[in-house]
């Protein structure tokens, strides 16, 4: 079966879908995008995502190509064609094109929508999570508006080419006062010593991720006991449990950083649960 992908108001084959080169996305990386799970043939949480567009591009004035309700057509027809019951849709959204000028156009451009979608098996992230991921720290060296879901992400391309090289799989990133901000592309959460689930608070210095969003209902739902609030490495290495959130991974235990065991090295029981408990959470929440 040949992919397909939507590009600007038609349906084609995914190796002949393009955009021109003169595609604010592709000179600017001025744009945004959304990364949705499909689990059963089902959007998990997709109005919040499709909030998050709205909120990504009205922060960029950029307008959005379609009603929202035409969007989720389009992304059921795109899920359809590619047969995809299990896996992720990407939808990119950028600012048209126009000749190359810093300025927004000044005859406003058809901002440009791509809608793709993959196939995934759940089951492999489900082995990974068996076993618990290693990650690094590195600086965070990205734009103080880290809230917007840009396409902009070549700091996060850079610290997760390090984690790679550093045979990691993740990065967290770390702000000039030694506090963790969040994953290259994930939430990050400690247990604390304590007990506490941990995660840093809404600001510009993260992406309010949906997985985090839905998490922390269960978490309360739970009758756990949770602080947004910044921390640092100390209490991260002194930490009984850690893990990421995000669409592609769920939510991801973490048993080494930089190097060092977290807890007992091996995925810890919260994170453990919670993630067993995720989908169907997610589910009952979105119904
Ligand atoms: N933070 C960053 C920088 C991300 O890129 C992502 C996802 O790609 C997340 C957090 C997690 O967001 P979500 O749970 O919406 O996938």
């Amino acid at each position: 079966m040949s992919r397909a992908a939507y590009v600007n108001g038609r349906y084609v084959l995914h190796r002949d879908a393009m955009v021109h080169i003169e595609d604010r996305g592709y000179q600017f990386a001025d744009g945004v995008y959304e990364v949705c799970e499909v689990f059963r043939g089902a959007l998990i949480d997709e109005r919040r995502h499709f909030e998050r567009l709205a909120y990504s591009l009205a922060e960029l004035q950029i307008a959005p190509p379609v009603p929202a309700r035409a969007l989720a057509v389009v992304v059921r027809e795109v899920m359809a064609r590619n047969r995809v019951e299990n896996g992720f849709v990407y939808v990119q959204v950028t600012r048209g094109v126009a000749p190359r000028d810093h300025v927004f156009p000044q005859k406003p451009a058809r901002p440009s929508l791509v809608v793709t979608a993959r196939h995934v098996d759940p089951e492999k992230s489900d082995i990974t999570a068996r076993k618990g991921i290693s990650i690094i720290t590195t600086p965070d060296l990205r734009w103080k508006r880290a809230d917007i879901k840009t396409i902009s992400l070549l700091p996060n391309v850079l610290a997760r080419q390090l984690a790679r090289e550093s045979g990691a799989c993740e990065a967290w990133l770390v702000d000039s006062l030694g506090m963790v901000t969040e994953g290259a592309a994930s939430n990050a959460w400690i247990i604390s010593k304590a007990g506490v689930v941990v995660t840093r608070q809404l600001d510009h210095s993260i992406l309010r991720g949906i997985t985090r969003t839905t998490l922390i209902e269960i978490v309360a739902a739970e009758g756990l006991k949770l602080e947004e609030r910044k921390f640092n490495l100390e209490e991260v290495f002194a930490a009984r449990e850690a893990f990421i959130t995000g669409a592609t991974t769920l939510i991801m235990p973490v048993v080494r950083i930089d190097g060092r065991a977290i807890g007992a090295g091996i995925p810890g029981p919260v994170a453990s649960k919670l993630r067993a408990m995720f989908h169907a959470a997610a589910a009952a929440r979105s119904s």
